[in-house]
């Protein structure tokens, strides 16, 4: 079954910073492992760029939106490859062929009768770009995400008739109780469904910045609904002469935050089934970054950034790091001193050192060729069902808890390391069997873990597998005892020196 997996796209009013690359990485992990699966994959990101936060932040600049845009979207593309993310596509909502086809798909909503002209009134605010319902608004009539005092907005405009899908979604819930991942987000869209939907404004009638309304000229569209149609229209163009939508969507995952999970989980499907397509499979929820406790982004002032730590310990380091030290789907605290802590004790000490070992013995004691002797069975039972285990927790998009399995494994072949003793097998002769039998197991199991780590830290992966011989990174391979000995090895320097 062909995967699609997405995450938001990234709105430009901000440089970007660990939140953005935290999503992605962890899309990234999705994508890489179905590859490894032999799954045909889409994995698309991009950036939000309509609405009136842009529009404002070019006035001040003297900009048109579109420059200051142009300007900005780039960092988010940028970061992609320095971040090892291996995304099929870009988009950008100011693409001419997004913009057409959110006409197209929103007129047939007008066309059928989702849509009616309206006058809406509210307490808005501009960097949500959203108008709050009665329990959204936080103490002295401010925003709960941003802490800023909401606006009264009135005007005309065109109104989506969400009400009207209040009974589909109960249903979609009902018959999908894995329709929203973790089980607490499920709970929160379907509490938000049943305290009654109003309809809401699709258009915005004072702004300029935004795609145009095809049956009124006065209006464009209301960001959120240009930016959420991003997961459909991306796949029509993408690819030259070829529309993969029907070969991708649904999609198997939205992965978002969950700041925007009344967007994702409550109109988006409605969207969907008023426009006549598919629902997605599902949607997982993540929680926030904290540094200190505070949700981290650009407005708190309180950015660790992903750049500097790349800088200095590489991409992989930091992959690993976020997706080991936050459950995936929680809340959770990063820190440098937090990055320093895991970078030395697992990733150093743990894994590198784990490879350094066994690559050097094999050098040492049998001159650089893995043994061509069986694997211990002891292992066995230690790696018996790893992959399918892997899978089953990555199918589930829990990316720490299939990062934890394999990492049992990385500190169980440590502890075969110390069991075994090869340093002592070696100086006797008559165990020479034994230490080939140990060699040949760490290799394996290093090799395993390997595999099953490329989707995490898929350079540091390359790296030691072209040390191992270059075996295959099909997940069907990851199994102890599963490539014959008799391959060669080749030294490495440190995976990860001391900085
Ligand atoms: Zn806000």
């Amino acid at each position: 079954m062909p995967y699609y997996v997405t995450t938001p796209i990234y709105y430009v009013n901000a440089a970007p910073h660990l939140g953005h690359a935290y999503t992605t990485i962890a899309a990234d992990v999705l994508a890489r492992h179905m590859r490894q699966r032999g799954e045909e994959v889409f994995f698309l990101t991009g950036t939000d760029e309509h609405g009136e936060p842009i529009a404002q932040a070019a006035e001040r600049e003297g900009l048109t939106p579109q420059e200051l845009v142009d300007r900005i979207a780039p960092r988010f593309q940028a970061l992609m490859p320095e971040l090892e993310v291996s995304n099929d596509f870009f988009i950008r909502t100011s693409d001419p062929q997004h913009e057409a086809k959110v006409q197209e798909i929103l007129q047939r909503v007008y066309d059928a009768g989702h849509v009616y002209a309206g006058t809406y009134e509210g307490w808005y605010c501009p960097r949500c770009a959203d108008f709050k319902t009665e329990s959204e608004i936080a103490e002295g009539n401010t925003c709960p995400i941003h802490g800023i005092p909401l606006e009264w907005h009135e005007e005309d405009n065109w109104f989506f008739r969400l009400s009207a899908f209040q009974v589909p979604l109960e249903r979609l819930y009902a018959e999908r109780p894995d329709f929203v991942l973790p089980g607490v987000r499920y709970n929160e869209a379907v509490s938000f469904i049943r305290q009654g939907l109003d309809d809401v404004s699709l258009t915005r009638a004072r702004l300029r910045w935004g795609v145009p309304v095809p049956w009124d000229e006065n209006q464009v569209f209301y960001v959120w609904f240009d930016a959420l149609l991003n997961y459909v229209t991306a796949l029509s163009y993408a690819r030259d002469g070829v529309d993969l939508t029907s070969e991708f969507w649904p999609a198997r995952y939205h992965l978002i935050g969950k700041d925007i999970l009344k967007f994702h989980c409550v109109y988006w499907p409605a969207l969907l089934m008023a426009a006549g397509y598919e629902v997605p499979h599902r949607l997982f929820v993540h929680g926030y970054l904290l540094s200190e406790g505070e949700k981290m982004s650009k407005s708190l002032g309180n950015v660790l950034d992903p750049f500097e730590v790349m800088d200095k310990f590489g991409p992989d380091a930091l992959r690993f790091y976020c997706l080991r030290e936050v459950t995936f789907g929680q809340d959770g605290s990063v820190s440098t001193t937090g990055f320093e802590a895991r970078y030395e004790t697992e990733l150093a000490n743990d894994f590198g050192n784990l490879a350094s070992r066994t690559i050097a013995m094999i050098g040492r004691y049998r001159d650089g060729t893995i043994p061509d002797a069986p694997v211990d069975p002891q292992l066995e039972p230690d790696f018996a069902g790893l992959g399918e285990t892997v899978a089953a927790r990555l199918d589930d998009a829990d990316v720490t808890g299939a990062l934890d399995e394999i990492w049992q494994r990385v500190r169980r072949l440590n502890r075969y390391v110390e069991e075994r003793a090869p340093w002592q097998l070696a100086k006797d002769e008559a165990r020479a069997g034994d230490l080939d039998v140990a060699l040949r197991s760490l290799a394996e199991g290093l090799r395993v873990v390997t595999v099953l780590l490329h989707a995490y830290m898929p350079s540091t992966a390359e790296r030691l597998l072209a040390a191992l011989g270059r075996p295959a990174l099909q997940l069907t391979t990851a199994r102890y005892g599963a490539q014959p000995g008799g391959q060669p090895v080749e030294a490495i320097e440190p995976l990860f020196p001391k900085r």
